[in-house]
């Protein structure tokens, strides 16, 4: 029987390209997130502007332009002109990057191993996991909509 978690490693190891995954621990707010009011601090210097805190990590990944379909809810941006974004990307990811709807995918220029600036910065809107026969997580569709650059991400990716 093959492997599909091992055939997707070896494409994206042949065809991938490194991106920074950003993880939210929904258990623990950032400190800019007022309990009060419940609104994020514009720009937070810590968290990308998810109001959780959050870990970074690297990993391949290949990605191909998507239109989303019009069942899937919360893929596409609501802005006050209406639904804009019917293209957008779709992600596949290794079994273990286990993406959750509100983490972020960003596009980044490399210095190195160093993630150096951020190209995009992508909300994770819907995560697909795709089963083998056995009901095991093979690898990940990852449907994405582009998110607002804060002023302070490049500097936050820097020093994580
Ligand atoms: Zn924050």
């Amino acid at each position: 029987m093959r492997d599909l978690r091992a055939d997707i490693k070896d494409i994206l190891e042949k065809y991938g390209h490194k991106v920074v995954y950003v993880r939210q621990d929904k258990r623990f707010r950032c400190d800019c997130y007022s309990e009060r009011s419940g609104e994020p601090m514009a720009d937070c210097p810590k968290c990308f502007g998810t109001t959780y805190k959050v870990s970074i990590r690297s990993c391949l990944t290949r990605r191909k332009v998507s239109v989303v379909p019009e069942t899937l809810p919360g893929a596409r941006r609501v802005s006050p002109l209406g639904n804009i974004a019917a293209t957008t990307y779709k992600y596949y990811m290794e079994h273990d990057v286990a993406p959750q709807p509100g983490d972020l995918i960003l596009e980044v220029e490399w210095d190195g191993e160093k993630p150096a600036t951020i190209t995009e910065k992508l909300y994770v809107s819907v995560p697909d996991p795709l089963r083998g026969d056995t009901g095991r997580i093979e690898f990940w569709q990852v449907y994405v909509r582009l998110d607002w650059k804060g002023d302070n991400d490049d500097a936050t990716l820097t020093e994580h």
